[in-house]
């Protein structure tokens, strides 16, 4: 896995609970790094591990 998406998934909820609008925190983290959603998409986490995962 490449490092970046597994620095972002690390940082997601990782509950796979699809509030996201994606089937799984994995397919989550490849939107965020296409740059198609942020770190805000996840609702599991709080705003400065969402943060985080727009700074990375
Ligand atoms: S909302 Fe967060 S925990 Fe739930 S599937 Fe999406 S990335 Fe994973």
């Amino acid at each position: 896995m490449a490092k970046k998406l597994e620095e972002v998934l690390g940082l997601l909820g990782g509950v796979d609970c699809g509030a996201c609008g994606y089937a799984s925190c994995a397919e989550c983290a490849e939107a965020i790094i296409a740059g198609e959603a942020t770190g805000e998409a996840c609702v599991m986490i709080d705003e400065d591990t969402q943060e985080k995962i727009n700074k990375l």
